[in-house]
């Protein structure tokens, strides 16, 4: 068969769908975002806190190159610099823990390191809501994963019950703020179940660090919760790239030697790292950016559930709004745009068959104004969209 052939084939299936997508270049980042000539109010970015546009960090990047741009090298060979380790031990001191390991994506590190942590002969425990990269990294682990319904922790306990003897390690992996669903995990009643089937427990902290938790030191610090390893996102609060491990050093060390996206991949650029110093300190000193966000989308789940509009727990800064079929989550985010706004449709497999929705989500760049004027288009151009 011509290869060709069968990709426009496999495109108008996913036509079909609405499952298609396409990339689309726009300018700027932050608050407003420009398409072409047209410039939209931007509430489909996971910068939470307004830092990817912030003129320190934006200096700070800028000023981070010292003589070299790239790192030349992975970091077990001779991409190391004195940066890397800075932000390391800057990062594992933020989420207090002995230790922490630098990846070039969220991505990475969870595939990075579950096959590291679980292996043959193991038991996973996964939320079905959890990220495609956690998903991916229990794939790679070879471990026996069984998911369960999201957030069903009875659904875990009797797993771990029944399953719990015939395997050598256990995790729980969960995340703290889900990406699509916008709600928190019960972090201490995972926590519990792990202490109580001697499992260990893996939080992917993406949506939470940053946020919420004294400091922003996330979820697990806001609950006085241990996990065996934290995994940290550097694109979303950060505003930057990449993302981080930590744990005790005994594991952070393993993963180092280990993780396979970390030895056998290019170290971040050198100033990118220096850059991301900069980021931390500024993320810790945003209490203020933190409560607008959180204020902001607590204000807008608000005013979207007067509108009747489908909005579940909203914990953290991402409000989702149901729509179910995939060709009215397009409509939605069309018309929003046609008002000015950005608001992408999230549709299959990022969500599940029959839950796409329009996934708003508020920074601290935005203003009261900005909250009440996308209400008010909501009210114009979502009302009686779902089924
Ligand atoms: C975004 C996200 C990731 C991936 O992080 P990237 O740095 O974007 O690769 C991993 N886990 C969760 C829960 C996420 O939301």
């Amino acid at each position: 068969m011509n290869l060709d052939e069968w990709a426009v084939r496999l495109r108008r299936e996913l036509e079909t769908e609405h499952r298609w997508r396409t990339l689309r270049p726009l300018a700027g980042s932050g608050r407003v975002v420009r398409s072409g000539s047209r410039e939209l109010l931007c509430f489909s970015s996971n910068d939470y806190l307004g830092l990817a546009s912030d003129p320190e960090l934006t200096q700070a990047f800028a000023a981070g190159v010292d003589g070299s741009v790239g790192a030349t090298a992975s970091r077990l060979l001779c991409g190391t610099t004195p940066a890397h380790l800075e932000v390391e031990a800057a990062l594992a001191a933020f989420v207090g823990r002995e230790a922490a390991l630098l990846f070039s994506s969220g991505y990475a590190a969870n595939v990075g390191a579950l096959p590291v942590l679980a292996q043959r002969g193991d038991l996973i425990v996964s939320d079905a809501l959890n990220h495609a990269s956690l998903i991916d990294g229990c794939r790679l682990s070879r471990a026996e994963v069984h998911v369960i319904p999201h957030g069903d922790l009875d659904a875990a306990h009797r797993i771990l019950e029944l399953e719990r003897p015939r395997h050598r390690h256990a995790w729980l992996v969960c995340e703290g703020i889900y990406s699509m669903e916008g709600d928190a995990s019960d972090l201490a009643g995972w926590r519990s179940i792990a202490n109580r089937h001697d499992a260990w427990l893996y939080v992917d902290e993406a949506h939470s660090l940053g946020l919420l938790g004294p400091r922003g030191r996330g979820l697990c610090a806001a609950e006085g919760v241990h996990a065996d390893l934290l995994i940290g996102t550097l694109g979303k609060s950060f505003g930057m790239a990449g993302a981080f491990a930590a744990g005790s050093r005994p594991v952070i060390e393993v993963l180092m030697n280990r993780a396979r996206s970390f030895v056998f991949s290019t170290a971040p650029p050198p100033g990118f790292a220096r850059a991301l110093v900069r980021a931390l300190q500024l993320v810790e000193e945003a209490d203020d950016r933190r409560s607008r966000v959180l204020d902001h989308a607590r204000e807008l789940a608000t005013g979207l559930r007067e509108l009747d509009l489908a909005v579940g727990p909203v914990d953290g800064a991402i409000v989702p709004v149901l729509l179910g079929d995939a060709g009215a989550a397009l409509v939605a985010s069309s018309r929003l745009e046609e008002a000015g706004f950005l608001a992408q449709a999230v549709r299959p497999p990022t969500v599940p068959n029959g839950t796409s929705r329009l996934r708003l989500v508020p920074t601290a760049a935005h203003t009261d104004g900005d909250i009440q004027s996308l209400l008010e288009a909501c009210g114009r151009s979502l009302v009686g969209l779902s089924e």
